[in-house]
């Protein structure tokens, strides 16, 4: 279903089609044709299905609902407000890693009892600003960041509520190296075998109290191999430290379920993920942080574009958008695929290398890939484009970011407008207010 033509019931709203489909030929979002909003917001820009991200979350809510847990979206997928508005009236907390997403956290409504802060470089503004807005965990990443915290919570007569992010060094197999980050030798979290110390050091900090343990294994997990080697390691670390007489109330699994992107990728297999990791739960009893990014919003979203130019050169064909790596680094970062399809049906394929504007050779969205024949001025779509799409996004080729669109049922609204040439530039001096040194 979800695909193909409306049928005569459409008068029904339940029966309408949701998320990304097709009618006569033309890709809508829910009840909006994507064509319509490129008239509206011009190209690029990113557009979300609302109803995809609830369908995602409670998917995944569903396989969870008998234990205590919190679903905590990893902001950094996707930062939008209104997106993250979206999770929080669904239920969700959210995962951080820096000030700026705590602010932004605070500005779509999340109060700190919502917030964990995950990373591994904080630095102490960012401590202060989470302590003051009474975050649930900091996740430590370090005995130097461990004392920092302290230090912090001392100078403002408050304790923090940490949870130690284990490295549970398990073999992580992730499309691209740059995603793993549970593997031995990485900078993620403290090495299994420094854990025990790290928890005595910390019942030596009046100003830190150890409230849980957690992990994150990378992105794009394919399998639950990690996790079922990770598992058990977390499950007898958080006895130690329960053992040492810490008041443990939370077990962090960490995000990193996959999305299919590519033809014949599978989806996480939900069910067996939630069934390791209640398997685990049951063994502690504590109450479970799920930090999912990707898997609750990448389908969501898809990048639109306009063909600016088709080219032909050295017996090979170019399409050439008007979207570019500024707009959609993973492919240029990661040699990530993204499915390309015309908006409105093409009647053929050709094999092109679609390209963006960018002054890079490294700009480009796919290679020698078979794609719907689309003319100078036709419409695409970059699928599955709502994770670590525009919340990667810069300015380079001095572009501005371009539109956030959400779609829900038969409305849309712009939720994040095109940036203004004037925003390029707002915060330069083209002539410099010196100071003297
Ligand atoms: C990035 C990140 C996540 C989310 O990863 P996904 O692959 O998007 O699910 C979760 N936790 C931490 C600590 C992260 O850094």
């Amino acid at each position: 279903m979800g695909a193909g033509v409306l049928s005569g019931s459409a008068a029904d709203p339940s029966e309408a089609p949701e998320g990304f489909h097709r009618v006569g030929g033309a890709l809508h979002v829910d009840g909006v044709p994507l064509a319509t909003i490129a008239g509206a917001v011009q190209t690029p820009a990113y557009v979300y299905a609302a109803s995809t991200i609830r369908a995602r979350y409670t998917r995944l809510a569903r396989a969870f609902a008998d234990v205590p847990h919190r679903i905590h979206f990893a902001v950094k997928a996707n930062s939008n407000l209104a997106v993250l508005a979206l999770l929080r009236e669904l239920g969700a907390g959210v995962d951080i890693v820096s000030g700026g997403e705590l602010y932004r956290a605070q500005q779509a409504g999340f109060g700190g009892r919502d917030v964990v802060f995950s990373g591994v470089g904080k630095t102490s503004d960012e401590i202060a600003q989470a302590l003051d807005g009474g975050v649930l965990l900091i996740n430590v990443e370090s005995e130097a960041e461990l004392t920092a915290i302290d230090a912090v919570a001392a100078s403002r007569g408050v304790v923090a509520p940490i949870a130690i992010r284990v490295n549970p060094e398990v073999t992580v197999d992730t499309p691209h190296a740059y995603i793993k980050t549970g593997e031995k030798g990485g900078k993620f979290g403290i090495p299994r075998d420094d854990v025990t110390r790290l928890i005595e050091v910390a019942t030596t900090l009046p100003h830190v109290t150890l409230r849980g343990l957690g992990m994150h294994l990378g992105s794009q997990i394919g399998n639950a191999d990690p996790l079922r080697d990770a598992l058990p390691r977390l499950v007898h670390l958080l006895g130690v430290a329960r053992a040492a007489g810490h008041d443990i109330r939370y077990m962090d699994v960490g995000g990193g379920l996959s999305v299919p992107y590519a033809p014949g990728d599978v989806d996480a297999d939900v069910e067996d993920y939630a069934a390791l990791v209640r398997a685990a739960q049951a063994e502690t009893r504590l109450a479970l942080v799920l930090e999912p990014g990707r898997f609750l919003v990448a389908e969501a979203g898809v990048l639109l574009t306009t063909v600016l130019y088709r080219k032909h050169a050295n017996g090979k064909d170019f399409v050439v958008t008007d979207a570019g790596m500024n707009d959609l680094i993973r492919p240029s970062l990661y040699q990530a695929y993204h499915a390309i399809e015309a908006v409105e049906a093409a009647p053929s394929r050709i094999t092109a290398d679609i390209v963006g504007p960018i002054c890079e050779s490294g700009d480009f969205f796919a290679k020698d890939r078979s794609v719907d024949d689309v003319p100078a001025g036709g419409l695409l779509v970059l699928r599955t484009a709502g994770a670590y799409g525009f919340s990667m996004a810069s300015n380079y080729n001095s572009r501005p970011r371009a539109a956030e669109v959400l779609v829900d049922g038969d409305r849309y609204a712009v939720v994040r407008h095109r940036e203004t040439l004037d925003d390029l530039v707002r915060l330069e001096r083209p002539h410099p207010d010196w100071r003297t040194a």
